[in-house]
């Protein structure tokens, strides 16, 4: 069988849930086409934000908080805090979920932009060993995610902070313009199915892991009246312009790779690459070359060159750190791939709400794209 690519941008028939229109084009540009209506930039954008800056303040008065930002000390989360505090006017708390394998840079960057923006900075430090064996969990389950337990734990992060701190706004910086969206395939995540792993795979007892469950969302957004907005969408946050801001602003440190702030992020594209075949970065270069920030052929020519994960010494390294065996790794490697439908999951669930879900994320009770990402991308 031939690959297909997309006629528009580099998105092929080999990543899940990829279709074509009757001009070549897929459906990741279909969405980015309606997610471009649904949350205009330039003029429109900043007037949208300038309300939600509003909004939030009114909430926020009396308080020490207006809202809280998830921070990494990448990119994206970085100038999110910075237009937060300093373009929006508000009064951030920033919140940072630590797996045990932040970088030093992105240390570094974490203390030097909260510092310069005078932002308190609150920092949830995961058990290490817990950490550790939740990956190595999602391993031995053969599926993509395995950082799943990480995106658990950063939701968990924010939104009990949120809770216990009285604060009502958690601000997002995930980017579709920027990032793209990963196909649900590769990514998927409920507390059922985070559930149903940790039994059938974790070898030890967990004391200190909180699960992210459909009760707890329900008790955050309804009765704390937590809202979700992902300002990102509403700004223009394309291109080298956001490095050499954060550069200049506040010596932020470039680590030249998405999610690096992260380690563990060489040995996630590493396994999905060897067992599954698929490159994470072909989401974002497709995501590029749809904001027309880099070319179709540069695009194609960059997923074809060698990947700075493919490097034996980085991955003996997370694995001896995961106190993950090369043999017992291997055997992984050779196994047969599974997803999230071979394991119990929430998912028939979500599908039957697939409406009132679109009315949630509109209204910002939950993130932006999810339903475009559950429902469209599959
Ligand atoms: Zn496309």
């Amino acid at each position: 069988m031939t690959t297909q690519i997309c006629a528009r941008c580099i998105m092929d028939s080999t990543v899940p849930g990829v279709r074509f229109d009757e001009h070549g084009v897929c459906n990741h540009c279909r969405i980015h086409d309606n997610l471009e209506r649904a949350f205009p930039i330039g003029d429109e954008g900043a007037r949208i934000l300038q309300g939600v800056a509003t909004k939030v303040r009114k909430v926020g008065k009396g308080r020490k908080y207006d809202c809280i930002v998830g921070v990494s000390g990448g990119r994206d989360t970085s100038y999110c805090l910075y237009y937060v505090k300093e373009v929006m006017n508000l009064r951030p708390l920033a919140v940072h979920f630590d797996n045990g394998w932040d970088s030093e840079t992105a240390k570094t960057n974490l203390s030097r932009v909260c510092d310069t923006l005078d932002v308190d900075l609150h920092t949830i430090i995961m058990d290490w060993p817990e950490s550790r064996e939740l990956t190595n969990c999602t391993i031995r389950a053969c599926v993509p995610y395995i950082d799943l337990t990480d995106d658990v734990g950063i939701a968990s992060a924010l939104y009990r902070t949120a809770a216990n701190e009285g604060i009502r706004y958690i601000i997002l910086s995930h980017s579709f313009r920027e990032e793209g969206i990963t196909p649900l395939a590769w990514n998927y995540m409920d507390a059922r199915y985070t559930r149903a792993l940790i039994k059938r795979f974790c070898r030890m007892k967990l004391v200190h892991f909180d699960n992210v469950d459909i009760h707890h969302m329900l008790y955050w957004s309804f009765i704390k009246g937590i809202r979700i907005v992902n300002i990102t969408n509403h700004y223009d946050d394309t291109g080298d312009k956001i490095e050499k801001l954060l550069a200049e602003r506040f010596g932020w440190i470039d680590t030249g790779q998405h999610h690096m702030d992260n380690e563990i992020f060489a040995l996630v594209y590493y396994y999905a690459r060897h067992k599954f075949g698929f490159d994470w970065r072909i989401v974002e270069l497709a995501a590029k070359v749809r904001t027309g920030v880099t070319s179709r052929e540069d695009a194609l020519h960059a997923l074809q060159t060698k990947p700075f994960f493919e490097n034996e010494d980085l991955v003996n390294y997370c694995l001896k750190k995961q106190g993950f065996s090369r043999e017992e790794f291997d055997q992984i490697l050779a196994a047969p791939n599974k997803y999230f439908y071979d394991y119990p999951s929430y998912y028939p669930l979500l599908r039957a709400l697939r409406l009132p879900i679109k009315l949630l994320c509109r209204a910002h009770v939950l993130p932006a794209h999810a339903y475009e990402k559950f429902f469209e991308t599959m």
